[in-house]
């Protein structure tokens, strides 16, 4: 007898190749990649101001992102790009990044191990 359900078969995980990289003090809280980010990865951080007394875009999802990069090309400050994860893993472990510098995967990552 012929069955009409397809085989189950699962996904692999979905692994993205690159990694969010938010300029805080670039940032002056113009909502455009809030607004055009089709996952919602995006919100702005209330709780929080940059040195121009703006509060700066944060990642409230960031698990949902896409690496589209729509965030990167609404932009007008370039406070907000992707970046190669290797290369930004190396910046970070070092300590080579600008003040102001937030890659929230990482920190999600650093704050589930402690
Ligand atoms: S890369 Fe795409 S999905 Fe990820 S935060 Fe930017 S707009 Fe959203
Ligand atoms: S990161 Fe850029 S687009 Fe997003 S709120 Fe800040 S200035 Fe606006």
């Amino acid at each position: 007898m012929a069955t009409a359900r397809k085989p189950i078969t699962p996904k692999p995980p979905r692994t993205r190749q690159k990694v969010l990289v938010i300029l805080e003090e670039q940032c002056k809280q113009c909502n455009l990649c809030v607004e055009f980010c089709p996952k919602d990865v995006l919100c702005i951080n209330m709780s929080k101001y940059n040195r121009k007394g703006y509060h700066p875009v944060t990642a409230c999802d960031i698990d949902a992102c896409v690496n589209c990069e729509f965030c990167e090309r609404i932009c007008p400050d370039m406070a907000i790009f992707l970046t190669e994860k290797e290369e930004a893993r190396k910046a970070y472990d070092t300590g080579a990044m600008e003040d102001g510098t937030v890659i929230p995967e990482f920190e999600e990552a650093a704050e589930g191990e402690n």
